[in-house]
């Protein structure tokens, strides 16, 4: 087990694998809920109104959207600018990677996984907590 720091109230507390402490990702999860209400009333694809309407941290909006919990639906497939592609600095709706890149990291994660490693222990990588998706509606 490891001593993180929470990537949202600087505390520290003992990890299994996440950056959130546990106050933290019960906040997230009430948040999620609010923005997704939010969204299927009003259809922003305005991060910045969401926030402030909703009064849920944009921050953690950001990160809901990281998680591919929310997805940004605007009109030319991309972002709207507030996510960008880890790898290519893309405009991207959802997640870390755009498409592209995404293909990239896991055919090479399958190359590495079949040649050092046995390929069984794969079930564990979506995480716990999704609870579905929500989209930040086009126009
Ligand atoms: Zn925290
Ligand atoms: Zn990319």
């Amino acid at each position: 087990m490891n001593i993180v720091q929470c990537q949202f109230c600087k505390k520290p507390f003992t990890s299994l694998g996440g950056r959130v402490c546990p106050a933290c990702l019960e906040q997230i999860d009430k948040d999620f809920i609010t923005v997704r209400d939010y969204i299927y009333e009003h259809k922003h694809s305005n991060i910045d109104l969401i926030a402030e309407e909703t009064e849920v941290k944009k921050q953690v909006i950001l990160h809901l959207l990281k998680e591919g919990r929310l997805i940004i639906d605007s009109p030319d497939g991309g972002g709207g600018g507030y996510l960008f592609c880890e790898m290519c600095k893309k405009s991207i709706s959802t997640g870390r990677l755009c498409k592209e890149c995404s293909g990239k990291v896991s055919s090479s994660m399958d190359k590495n996984i079949s040649s050092h490693k046995h390929p069984t222990s794969s079930s564990d990588s979506s995480g716990p907590g999704i609870k579905g998706s929500a989209k930040i509606g086009g126009k």
